[in-house]
């Protein structure tokens, strides 16, 4: 696909594609569940490795009831689930700070989905990440991978619910399809939230299959709406220029 120039003399692509952050161009569940993992082992000291399986697999189930911002609250829940007696003499701030850096440090790359962006924006696409979560720390995990230097620097947005609306609201996909000047956009993500922000948009969407290490919201509304394109992440380049392409 060719790419113009505008009067200013900027390099205007005619195809920009969006991605998703978490899950999509980061693995970021491996790490989630590692650092869970070691918050477990803190907050539920001398449990058995099979006491420590089964409140993971309640906190996986409590993500809808509290996010990781109400750990004490969310851990309540867990200890009541899984039956297990929850340390709260433990220093609450500094556990969230320990999670938090934990989870930036396990994170790594998704990298067939990266090698496909790399070889999209060789093609002279140009590229997005829109990502909902608390800018700050979507932000360590863009540039500590090396995120930032995949795209200019405001079409990479981080919607964090109070001055951008969270995805699957369509707002902050406009933003950068305007900052583009594209003429053509497709978004790449793997939740049914991303689903649902394209069709909002207006614009095609390519699902990327992943395994979340939380519960995903919207899930019910796989039945009613799919994707132009379900691919494993492997597949995200062909997936991408086939929808682009109008072959789908
Ligand atoms: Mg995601």
């Amino acid at each position: 696909m060719s790419a113009a120039f505008d009067p200013d003399g900027h390099n205007v692509p005619d195809d920009l594609v969006i991605f998703d952050l978490d899950d999509t161009l980061l693995d970021t569940s491996r790490g989630l569940r590692a650092a869970r993992r070691r918050i477990l082992e803190t907050a539920f000291p001398g449990c058995e490795r099979g006491q420590l399986v089964r409140a993971a697999v309640a906190w996986r189930a409590t993500t809808l009831l509290y996010g990781d911002d109400r750990l004490h609250e969310l851990l309540g829940v867990v200890a009541m689930v899984a039956d297990l007696p929850l340390d709260r003499s433990l220093d609450w701030e500094g556990l969230r700070a320990d999670y938090r850096r934990w989870q930036v440090g396990l994170t790594r790359p998704r990298t067939p989905v990266l090698l496909a962006a790399r070889a999209l924006k060789a093609d002279g696409k140009g590229l997005a990440i829109v990502s909902n979560g608390e800018a700050g720390h979507q932000w360590e995990k863009i540039r500590r991978t090396g995120l930032d230097s995949l795209a200019d620097a405001e079409l990479i947005v981080v919607c964090d619910g109070r001055t951008l609306p969270l995805k699957p609201s369509p707002v902050a996909i406009h933003q950068v399809i305007r900052a583009a000047a594209a003429r053509r956009a497709v978004l790449v993500g793997d939740r049914m939230t991303d689903v649902v922000a394209a069709r909002l948009a207006g614009i095609p969407v390519v699902q990327i299959r992943s395994r979340g290490a939380e519960v995903e919201r919207g899930v019910p509304l796989r039945r009613l709406t799919k994707p132009d394109i379900l691919a494993d992440s492997a597949g995200c380049y062909d997936a991408v220029t086939r929808v682009l392409d109008g072959r789908t």
